[in-house]
């Protein structure tokens, strides 16, 4: 057994991103300004997409992205039911509806047969997330967006680098938007990134980013900027930080080595899972590149005498951090008074949720923490199997 605690996350921050955070602070430009701008121009470069736009998180930039796309009070937006908190709460800072699809037993994403069904003259726009980094059936869900002339707006929170055949996340819908969270794939702290190929989106982000301030308000500071500025909208506050971009740069370019490691890791885990009937190993698609944001193990119960929540207690006990992705949304509070649902409403998401977790996997792991986590989830297995 660990003799210390193995976190369920950790950012991997080395030299490289103090450097960068050095030089920042030394130029004293420390908010948004060349380093953001620099961030934003090889962030869209590494993922193939026409523009990027630095924010201050992943929320804001599905905020601004709806926003853009002209959602307003009334209307309805589809998402999963299988998401975090963020993916909706932005539909409801417009007064707008969240319509939730239930999700594909398979791979946690929303299931697209779902989602025509739900679609009316209110219905704006469209929400998949690539939960866990695997894209979700990205083909399928832009054929119906087509047919019924929606927007399509992916929650790529977790899929920085993943690929859905031959396109990259960042590449494929109308809007895609990234989250640098201190566990995401690659992290600024906080910080978020929006992708599209619109420059009349590109440049509204930008103005509504910095307070509705005619374009380029960043430089207003700089030798050649101008104090006049003029308000065209009532914006927000989203603009990231140079220091925030700084560290931003460093991760980017170490993701691919980051995200090899992860994959190493979940090939691990597969080969010590696979045959284990109490188990079933996430879901991976040959014509997709998993991001490999998270490991979601699913529990057969019928096969184990305890639960999942048991079964993460048991986790816990040997020294090993894990997590549960998601409660899905229709079960919590808020959505559950203010739309009436029950649990079964969604039943898949619900009983797909009723035995997941998910274990470690992030690039600063060592060979023998990849051992330590197999070793507990297997000798848990073994001691509760029925
Ligand atoms: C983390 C996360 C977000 C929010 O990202 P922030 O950068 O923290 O705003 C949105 N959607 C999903 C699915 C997430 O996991």
């Amino acid at each position: 057994m660990r003799e210390t605690f193995l976190p369920f996350a950790l950012p991997d921050i080395d030299e490289s991103e103090l450097d960068e955070i050095r030089e920042a602070l030394e130029s004293n430009w420390i908010t948004t300004g060349p380093k953001t701008k620099l961030f934003e121009k090889h962030f869209a470069e590494s993922v193939g997409a026409g523009h990027a736009v630095a924010v201050n998180s992943c929320t804001a930039a599905m905020h601004l992205a709806l926003e853009a796309a002209g959602v307003g009070p009334g209307d309805e937006v589809i998402t999963s039911a299988y998401t975090f908190a963020a993916t909706a709460e932005v539909i409801r800072y417009f007064d707008a509806t969240p319509v939730l699809a239930d999700i594909s037993a398979l791979d946690f994403n929303i299931d697209p047969d779902k989602i025509e069904p739900l679609i009316n003259s209110r219905t704006k726009a469209v929400i998949p997330i690539h939960i866990g980094g695997l894209p979700a059936e990205m083909q399928a869900i832009l054929e119906i967006a087509a047919r019924h002339d929606l927007i399509v707006i992916e929650d790529a929170a977790h899929a920085f680098q993943a690929k859905y055949q031959d396109k990259w996340i960042g590449q494929i819908g109308d809007a895609t938007c990234f989250s640098f969270y201190a566990t995401k794939t690659i992290t600024t702290g906080e910080g978020g990134m929006i992708t599209t190929d619109r420059d009349d989106w590109r440049d509204r982000y930008q103005v509504m980013a910095l307070h509705g301030i005619s374009k380029d308000a960043w430089k207003r500071y700089t030798a050649e900027g101008s104090w006049y500025y003029e308000i065209v909208a009532p914006g927000y506050k989203y603009n990231m930080t140079d220091v925030a971009a700084a560290m931003g740069l460093a991760q980017l370019k170490k993701a691919n080595r980051m995200r090899e490691r992860r994959e190493w890791i979940a090939n691990q885990y597969h080969a010590a899972f696979r045959d284990c009937e109490a188990l079933q190993i996430p879901y991976d698609r040959k014509d997709c590149v998993h991001a490999w944001h998270l490991y979601m193990l699913r529990l057969n119960l019928s096969r184990l005498k305890i639960d999942r929540k048991q079964f993460a207690e048991e986790m816990k006990n040997r020294n090993i951090g894990i997590s549960v992705h998601f409660i899905p949304l229709h079960i919590h509070p808020y959505y559950r008074e203010k739309y009436g649902y029950r649990p079964e409403d969604y039943s898949i998401a619900y009983g797909e949720f009723s035995r997941e977790l998910s274990l470690p996997i992030y690039n600063k792991m060592s060979d023998q923490d990849v051992r330590d986590v197999i070793e507990a989830v297997l000798d848990i297995v073994k001691k509760n199997t029925r």
